[in-house]
């Protein structure tokens, strides 16, 4: 599973829950209302195939056409499986499975029944459209080529239908005066299909221009906030935390990262919010500077993809740096292994740099992108961070412990320091402890908190630990 700091959607978006809270695993509100979009179109495509197969299979049975009642029953079959894969929430492949079974049964139906005359027209091709549209929207969020290429096919074939009359046999072909009728039924049923699958992605793109211009009126009016995760060593105490951006929207009230990071850096507006992000983080460290139990916190700050990739990255955090007066080693900045696939020598120079003065580097979300173990050689990092994916099933799946194992043992071996995220139980702390991870942050410890909760958290910490 490969996840990136830009937020990019992989598969047919999973989830549910259009809350925003401080869990990492709440879905953003778009994602959420895609998902039950798809699930609802793939339960009616299922039901669609389920009803039309019996209804031409006992249509053909009664003609005593065998054959195609055959086929009927694989009709039949495909919406079955489709519909226990969508109630499994197998997206992905109940939807490929019903755009290929939906497609097969078309062509098969232009070529061998639906054939035309000189008084009726092929019509069943018209289906093909919509369906196409259908296939983008669905599919949204995929790989590029899945997205694209099956839509494609979808219009390809429509093409091919709509330019030429032939047939592979007029055995099966139907009478004209059944074909009339079924003309209306196919262009009027397909024409108010493409109609929906418009309003839908026209709706689609209508919120997401609503948010964008949103996000540019909270950059500018300031309506973020940073929140701060604590960071706790082996011994229990605080040795940093993690600052999380939060929104708060006037009319809408939390949204979270997950809907707006992603948008922020399809749009650009991230290189304005990161930079946002970095100077009220050396603030927040300016003014830890002040309080005993605060001033030798590590404040770990994310960095999206997009931000790392400016040419004049390195300039602008020693400057922000610079001009606030923090010791650049309470500055540790957070990168995704997704972020590693492309340039890597650039961003090896860059991190160097900064490195150079004092700045650290942790590689967040650890074991959900390639990363190759080469490369992680040459990275000059400080903290690989387990990603939360594998700690929330630890104790349940094998799988998952030997990857949090595994990463330990790799980053001790690299010289590197770990620590867990997401953890939320005390058996999870456990194992992860006596497996070697001396450090961790996660809902057991503490949600992440607005800046004086979170100094009130540190202070009351540090008196527990005074007493003990
Ligand atoms: P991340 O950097 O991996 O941050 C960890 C996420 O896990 C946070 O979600 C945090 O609230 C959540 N979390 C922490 N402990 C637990 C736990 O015990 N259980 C569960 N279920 N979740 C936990 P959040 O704040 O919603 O942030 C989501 C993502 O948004 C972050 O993932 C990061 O990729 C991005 N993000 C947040 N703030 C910024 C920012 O300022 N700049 C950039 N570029 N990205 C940011
Ligand atoms: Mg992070
Ligand atoms: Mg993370």
């Amino acid at each position: 599973m490969r996840r990136e700091r830009t937020g990019a959607q992989f598969g047919v978006e999973l989830g549910a829950g259009d809350v925003a809270t401080d869990d990492g695993r709440d879905q953003p509100a778009a994602a959420a209302r895609h998902q039950r979009r798809v699930e609802l179109m793939l339960l009616l495509g299922s039901g669609f195939l389920v009803v039309v197969g019996l209804g031409w299979g006992v249509f053909f049975a009664l003609n005593g056409r065998w054959p195609i009642v055959a086929t009927d029953t694989v009709l039949v079959s495909a919406g079955l499986v489709t519909l226990v894969l969508t109630r499994r929430k197998q997206l992905l492949p109940a939807a490929l499975l019903l755009l290929g079974t939906l497609f097969v049964v078309i062509c098969g139906i232009c070529l061998l029944l639906d054939l035309p005359s000189a008084q009726v027209p092929r019509s069943t091709h018209h289906f093909l459209l919509p369906l196409g549209a259908c296939a983008h929207l669905v599919l949204r969020g995929n790989r590029k080529w899945v997205h694209h290429a099956v839509a494609l096919v979808f219009f390809a074939a429509f093409l091919a239908l709509a330019s030429t009359s032939g047939g592979l046999t007029s055995a099966y072909a139907l009478p004209d005066s059944m074909r009339t009728g079924g003309t209306w039924v196919n262009n009027i049923l397909s024409v108010a299909t493409l109609y929906i699958v418009l309003y839908v992605m026209q709706a689609d793109v209508a919120a997401r221009n609503a948010l964008e211009a949103d996000l540019r009126t909270a950059i500018v009016e300031g309506q973020f906030t940073l929140h701060y995760q604590p960071q706790i060593d082996e011994h229990g105490d605080v040795i940093g935390a993690e600052a999380l951006a939060r929104w708060t929207h006037p009319q809408r009230g939390m949204v979270p990262p997950s809907e707006f990071i992603p948008l922020a850096e399809q749009t650009g507006l991230i290189l304005q919010l990161g930079d946002w992000v970095l100077k009220q983080a050396c603030a927040q460290l300016v003014a830890w500077n002040n309080q005993p139990c605060t001033a030798e916190l590590v404040l770990a700050v994310n960095v999206s993809a997009r931000q790392f990739r400016q040419p004049d990255f390195v300039a602008q955090v020693l400057s922000i740096v610079g001009r606030s007066g923090v010791p650049p080693h309470r500055l540790k900045l957070e990168l995704t292994e997704s972020m590693l696939v492309n340039d890597v020598e650039d961003i090896i120079a860059k991190m160097q740099s900064l490195k150079a003065h004092g700045v650290g580097f942790s590689l967040d979300d650890f074991g959900t992108g390639y990363s190759s173990l080469a490369y992680l050689k040459r990275l000059p990092l400080d903290q690989l961070k387990i990603d939360q994916a594998f700690v929330r099933d630890l104790l349940s799946n094998p799988n998952d412990a030997a990857i949090a194992r595994a990463v330990v043992n790799l980053g001790h071996n690299l010289g590197l320091h770990v620590i867990a995220e997401g953890v939320e139980t005390e058996g999870q702390h456990a194992f992860l402890s006596s497996v070697g991870c001396h450090a961790f942050q996660g809902y057991l410890f503490s949600k992440p908190l607005p800046v004086a909760a979170f100094d009130a958290y540190v202070a009351q910490h540090a008196s527990a630990h005074a007493l003990v």
